[in-house]
């Protein structure tokens, strides 16, 4: 929020200083949403917006985290296809994948307008893969940072591990749920499920890059798979430093709560695909 932004109210009636206690005549304090209603400030001593201040509490954002996000043809979990992938951790593990959807056993048509997601990023080891190869490659990897019931970030949950599910059954390759001793795709932290629970009433936009930038995360490139699951993992993090609360919750209830988060969050969106994706077959075409 700017400042003098339209959020910006002036006290309509004399008052005090929240945070001063000095008097504030009306009309030229500012008034900030507090914890049991509105606070007016002189200007000056008007909180900037902001998370609440970083705590040094403990919490799963101190466990080793994994980050994924994909480059995808579109938004349909359940036709689209995967033409990059990247996975960041918290321990520095870097690893990133190109598609190459052109290769001859791909059915798509030659030519399509994928924009390499290496351009301009610190990727150099990606060369295209053949899909089933960096697919594999992938799911294995997930698959056994899954095994230690470590989290795996993902932001917005839903659109990427739907669309994973569906191009590894495209594929002929097992499902992550079927990599898994217990066959359950288990811890998931999704930042966005998790800042929407932790400030449900902040005003602007929660895409990737407006959350990031809410919470002071470097964000270079977004739209970059690895650009992306680096700064997921960062507002992952920044969310448990900012909310003890969330911080102190185990893995595993982490990721019940956050399925009961999601369908709160989605009550007026009854189609919204299911927390933390639907495990259905690919649709071709
Ligand atoms: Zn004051």
């Amino acid at each position: 929020m700017d400042p003098g932004s339209p959020e910006e109210r002036a006290n309509a009636y004399d008052a005090v200083c929240a945070r001063c206690g000095g008097p504030v005549a009306a009309g030229v304090g500012v008034l900030r949403h507090g914890v049991r209603g509105w606070d007016v400030y002189h200007r000056a001593h008007a909180p900037v917006p902001g998370p609440p201040p970083a705590g040094d509490h403990p919490g799963w954002h101190r466990r080793r985290l994994l980050s994924l996000d994909i480059g995808s043809t579109g938004n349909r979990p359940w036709r689209d296809r995967i033409t990059a992938a990247a996975v960041r951790g918290s321990d520095g593990v870097a690893r990133d994948w190109v598609l190459d959807l052109g290769s001859p056993a791909q059915k798509t048509s030659p030519g399509s307008d994928v924009r390499d997601p290496r351009a301009g990023s610190d990727v150099q080891a990606a060369s295209p893969s053949p899909p089933a190869q960096a697919l594999d490659e992938l799911a294995t990897l997930l698959a056994d940072h899954l095994a230690r019931r470590e989290l795996l970030v993902v932001w917005y949950a839903p659109h990427v591990l739907t669309t994973l599910h569906a191009e590894l059954l495209r594929h002929g390759l097992a499902p992550l749920a079927d990599r898994l001793p217990d066959g359950v795709v288990a811890p998931v932290c999704d930042p966005l499920v998790l800042d929407r629970h932790a400030d449900r009433y902040r005003p602007g936009g929660r895409s990737l890059p407006a959350v990031a930038q809410w919470y002071g995360v470097a964000h270079e490139r977004p739209g970059d798979p690895a650009s992306d699951a680096r700064a997921a993992l960062g507002v992952a993090v920044a969310v448990a430093v900012a909310y003890p609360a969330i911080a102190r919750l185990s893995r595993p209830a982490l990721h019940t709560e956050q399925v009961l988060w999601y369908a709160q969050q989605m009550e007026r969106h009854p189609d919204a695909p299911a927390w933390p994706f639907e495990a259905d077959a690919p649709v071709e075409g």
